[in-house]
């Protein structure tokens, strides 16, 4: 069932390809594996995604310590 709504990643880390998707055209990207430092969420993908998926987490992490400290938490 997930397989219809969200494809298999076929990428494997630290091979290149060149493919297109909705963001655009991407030639001999490097697949990378990173992982949050907060939280340990791993993410694969290129490493344009790759620093998305971690600017994303910093603001949700900064955004959760900050509720924290708004509640007296922390
Ligand atoms: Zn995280």
């Amino acid at each position: 069932m997930w397989d219809e709504i969200f494809q298999p990643n076929i990428f494997k880390v630290g091979k290149t390809y060149t493919y297109t998707n909705n963001d655009g055209v991407f030639i001999l990207a490097t697949m990378v594996r990173i992982e949050c430092p907060e939280c340990g969420e791993e993410f694969i993908g290129n490493k344009r995604e790759a620093g998305l998926f971690l600017k994303g987490h910093t603001i949700y992490h900064q955004h959760i310590e900050e509720l924290a400290e708004f509640y007296g938490g922390v």
